[in-house]
């Protein structure tokens, strides 16, 4: 695998958007979504991690959406991402992680963000919003 032009990076953001949205709102599992993260370059895995994020910072993730997420993310409490997330404010450097902790990382991530998203869309959204990301096409392809 070669690395992403700016056009594929496009794409590539696209992806990861439809992919970790998916799994926030119950279309596709943790684990489906692990194995398409195994798949990547740890280039495009780092790319992920920050990309998930941002969408942490936007759904406005606080420490005790970290406890709630890390508690379904699969990963010990004790695993740096797990800490790193649970911190008042949480801390967002996973990228930096070593890559043997990026599957570890990305599934915190999802898990926190989908908890915290969750809220957002039960209190603000209410299935009526702009976020295109709220409103997925439901006829989507699952491999
Ligand atoms: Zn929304």
């Amino acid at each position: 695998m070669t690395e992403p032009s700016s056009d594929d990076g496009r794409t590539f953001r696209r992806e990861t958007e439809r992919v970790v949205n998916e799994i926030a709102q119950g279309l596709r599992t943790l684990d489906a979504g692990v194995r398409w993260f195994s798949d990547l370059t740890p280039t495009c895995q780092r790319m992920v991690l920050q990309e998930v994020a941002g969408y942490g910072m936007q759904a406005h993730m606080t420490a005790a959406d970290g406890r709630a997420g890390v508690a379904r993310s699969g990963v010990k409490p004790t695993a740096n991402p797990s800490v790193m997330i649970c911190m008042d404010p949480p801390r967002y450097g996973f990228a930096g992680l070593p890559s043997t902790e990026h599957v570890k990382a990305f599934r915190v991530l999802v898990s926190v963000f989908a908890v915290a998203d969750s809220r957002r869309r039960e209190r603000h959204c209410k299935g009526a919003c702009g976020h295109a990301w709220h409103n997925l096409p439901t006829a989507t392809e699952h491999p």
